[in-house]
C-alpha cells in the first residue's frame, strides 16, 4: 500500500513544480517604508543611484601618495589632509603626500593609501618605514568598484534582510515596493480541540496547531488567518472550506488520517478538490495531503491562475510542523514572491546514534537539536532529542532542525556526516 505512495523526493518534486507555476504570477505589491520593510520580499529591481562608492575611497588612515614614489628613503611633503565628508581635493602633484582619514576622497594623482602605521611623519615630511612597501591601489577602493550608477543591485523577489536595507538606503531609497504577505487560512480540525483560553474536559486537549502554524507563516513571509476550529463532521467542515475560500494558500490541520472521523479529503473533494498526492512515504507526516481547488476571490495574489493550494497536515504537532517545512514553506515562498528556496537543508555531524526501530521505505525527520555555535572550522554538531513520538510536543520545543535518515538508511551512526532539516 505505502508502496505506491510518493518518495520524498517525489512529493517535493511536484511540490516544486506548483511553486513553479506560481511565480509565474508575482503577488499585488504596496510601498513599504525602509524601517518597516525588514522581512518582506522586493517587489522591484533596485538599482545603483550612483557610482558605489561614489568617489575613489581610503579604507585607512594614512597617506596618499603614488606608490611609485613611495619609499623609506625619499620623504614626501605632505601638502594637505582630508577627513571623511569633505570634498576631494584637486590633483594631487608628483613628490607630495596627502594626508587622510577611512572613508575620505582620495586626491585625483594619488594611487595608494600608506598607513599610519607604516610611516614616519616629521617636519611636514612622511616616508615609509624600513622594510615596509605601498603598492598600487593599496588603501584604496576605487569610484564604482562595487558597483556602477544604473547597475542592478537586486533583482525583484529579493528578500529583505538587514543588508538589503542598508543598500536600499545607500542608494536613497526611503521606500520600496515590497509584495503584499499571501493570506494564509489555517483550518484545525478536531472534536477534541479546544481554544486556548479554555479549560480542556476531560479528553479534550488545547489546539496548539493553530497558533503554532500562525507562528511559522509569519515566520515564512505570509499573513496567518486562523479561523475557528472546526468540529469532525461534514457540515463543520464544509462550512469551514467555503469561509477559507478568499485564502491565498489554506492549510488545514488533522483529519488526514485513515480513521473513522477524518472526513478531511471528502469535504475537501466536496469543495472542487484535485489531489495531488495523498500521503508520502516520510516519517512524521506520512498521511499528507497536497492539492489545489477553485479560487473564488482573490488575496493578496491577485494573479489569474484561478486556483488555491491546500495542504493536509496531519494533527500530531511533530507531523505538522515537519510537513509545513518541507512541503507548504515552498508553496507560500512562491505566493510571497520570493526567490528563496525552501525547505533548507545543511550539514552536520551526528552527535549520537539513531534509532532502530525506524520504519523501512520512508525517510525520517527527527526533532533534533544541532549546536550551530560550537566551532567556527568544523561541522555543527546535532542531537536527537528524546522524543516519544511525533505527539511530542515538549520534544518539538527542545529541537531547533530535523535530522535527516534517508529511506535507504535504517541507522546513522555517531560521527556520520548527515543532512538537517532548518526550521
Ligand atoms: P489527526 O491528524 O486528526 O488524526 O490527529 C492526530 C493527533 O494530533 C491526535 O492526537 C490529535 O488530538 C492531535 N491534534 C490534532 N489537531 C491538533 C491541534 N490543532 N493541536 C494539537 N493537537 C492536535
Ligand atoms: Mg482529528
Amino acid at each position: 500500500m505505502s508502496s505506491a505512495l510518493p518518495s520524498y523526493e517525489e512529493a517535493a518534486k511536484r511540490v516544486a513544480a506548483c511553486a513553479a507555476q506560481l511565480r509565474q504570477y508575482p503577488p499585488s505589491a504596496e510601498r513599504a517604508e525602509l524601517g518597516q520593510a525588514a522581512g518582506r520580499v522586493l517587489a522591484q529591481p533596485l538599482f545603483a543611484d550612483r557610482d558605489q562608492p561614489p568617489f575613489a575611497r581610503s579604507t585607512r588612515d594614512g597617506f596618499a601618495c603614488r606608490a611609485a614614489e613611495a619609499s623609506a628613503h625619499l620623504p614626501l611633503t605632505v601638502i594637505g589632509s582630508t577627513h571623511a565628508g569633505e570634498a576631494p581635493a584637486g590633483l594631487l602633484p608628483p613628490g607630495a603626500a596627502w594626508e587622510i582619514m577611512t572613508g575620505a576622497p582620495v586626491p585625483a594623482g594619488a594611487d595608494a593609501v600608506a598607513m599610519l602605521e607604516h610611516v614616519e611623519v616629521q617636519e611636514g615630511r612622511v616616508r615609509l618605514l624600513p622594510h615596509k612597501k605601498l603598492k598600487r591601489g593599496e588603501n584604496v577602493v576605487a569610484q564604482g568598484a562595487q558597483a556602477h550608477e544604473g547597475d542592478l543591485l537586486l533583482p525583484a523577489g529579493t528578500s529583505l534582510r538587514p543588508a538589503q536595507i542598508a543598500l536600499a538606503a545607500a542608494c536613497g531609497c526611503a521606500a520600496l515596493d515590497a509584495y503584499l504577505r499571501p493570506r494564509v487560512a489555517i483550518l484545525t480540525t478536531g472534536d477534541e480541540l479546544v481554544p486556548v483560553e479554555s479549560s480542556p474536559a476531560p479528553g479534550q486537549i488545547r489546539n496548539s496547531n493553530g497558533p503554532m502554524l500562525a507562528a511559522m507563516v509569519a515566520a515564512a513571509g505570509g499573513d496567518p488567518w486562523v479561523l475557528p476550529a472546526a468540529a469532525d463532521n461534514a457540515q463543520a467542515l464544509d462550512a469551514a472550506l467555503a469561509q477559507a475560500a478568499e485564502a491565498d494558500l489554506l492549510l488545514i490541520s488533522g483529519g488526514v488520517s485513515a480513521g473513522k472521523f477524518d472526513l478531511v479529503e471528502p469535504a475537501l473533494a466536496r469543495a472542487g478538490a484535485r489531489f495531488h498526492f495523498t500521503g508520502v512515504r516520510i516519517q512524521p507526516g506520512k498521511p499528507l495531503v497536497f492539492g489545489e481547488m477553485p479560487r473564488r476571490h482573490a488575496g493578496a495574489n491577485q494573479n489569474e491562475h484561478g486556483t488555491k493550494y491546500f495542504f493536509g497536515l496531519p494533527g500530531n504537532p511533530v507531523s505538522s510542523a515537519v510537513t509545513f517545512l518541507l512541503f507548504a514553506a515552498p508553496v507560500l515562498a512562491a505566493l510571497a514572491g520570493s526567490l528563496e528556496s525552501f525547505p533548507r537543508f545543511a550539514l552536520a555531524r551526528l552527535a549520537t546514534e539513531t534509532d532502530k526501530h525506524g520504519k523501512p521505505g520512508l525517510t525520517r525527520f527527527l526533532p533534533s537539536h544541532c549546536d550551530f555555535g560550537a566551532s567556527a572550522n568544523q561541522l555543527p554538531e546535532v542531537a536527537l532529542v528524546s522524543s516519544h513520538g511525533s505527539g511530542d510536543l515538549a520534544a518539538l520545543a527542545r529541537a531547533n532542525c530535523f535530522l535527516v535518515v534517508p529511506e535507504e538508511a535504517q541507522q546513522l551512526e555517531p560521527g556520520a556526516i548527515v543532512h538537517i532539516l532548518l526550521t
